[in-house]
């Protein structure tokens, strides 16, 4: 077994574990494998594995990536800030996009998204610590940027997404995911993804609720940005 089919082993066994823990059907947990900064041969083997699901943050990076495994019937996800001159090439290239967080970046995206393609899966992103630096909507704008985006043609908007401050501390795990949880299930629109828990916090984003966790580190070893 390569060390990534052993990793996606393990992490499939926290997965499973915290289900249970909260009594959830495993099934209803997806697994996004978040290959930023690693090589198209890590996205073959996850796949060769059995994950089918990626996520990267860079968009020229993602594009090379896609071309070289092109041969693979892989999803792509986009989870990485979005700046609003670089939306054509995502609207034509992913399947899901979990990091919008204003109005103009969705609607540029709908009206780039190629007729021949389903509507793009669109995640919310919220800002629910409150950290100045960090991108995502504030709870306060979220309600009418959701009700905007649900009305946009191409996309589909499936749910809302979260990258908490990183904490030890288990309550403010839990917290910051529940909150996500409470805002969507405020909004009255029929929802039905929760993209929460990275590698160090997937345990309390699954008793919350998450339906995607995000996990790089987990199954593809510590990220080297030295590295080209
Ligand atoms: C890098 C990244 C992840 C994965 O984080 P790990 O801690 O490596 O699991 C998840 N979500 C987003 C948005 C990321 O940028």
């Amino acid at each position: 077994m390569s060390t990534i089919a052993e990793n996606i082993a393990k992490v499939g066994e926290r997965i499973r574990e915290a289900a249970q823990a909260s009594q959830r059907d495993y099934a209803a947990i997806g697994l996004l494998a978040v290959s930023k900064t690693k090589p198209a041969a890590a996205v073959r083997q996850a796949h060769a594995a059995g994950l089918t699901d990626f996520g990267e943050n860079y968009l020229q990076e993602a594009l090379d990536k896609q071309a070289e495994l092109s041969d693979l019937p892989l999803s792509w996800h986009f989870i990485g800030p979005i700046q609003s001159n670089k939306t054509r090439p995502i609207a034509e290239h992913f399947a899901w996009v979990h990091s919008v967080d204003r109005l103009k970046v969705a609607e540029r995206l709908s009206a780039q998204r190629p007729a021949q393609l389903p509507p793009l899966n669109i995640c919310l992103q919220v800002n629910v610590s409150g950290e100045a630096s960090k991108s995502g909507c504030t709870p306060q704008q979220l309600p009418a940027l959701a009700q905007a985006v649900s009305q946009l043609p191409n996309l589909k908007l499936r749910g809302l997404m979260t990258i908490p401050q990183p904490t030890d501390d288990l309550a403010t795990q839990h917290a910051a995911f529940a909150r996500l949880r409470q805002l969507q299930d405020s909004l009255n629109l029929d929802l039905d993804t929760l993209s929460m828990g990275m590698s160090h916090d997937l345990e309390a984003a699954i008793a919350e609720g998450a339906t995607w966790v995000r996990i790089g580190t987990a199954l593809f070893g510590a990220r080297d940005y030295a590295q080209p």
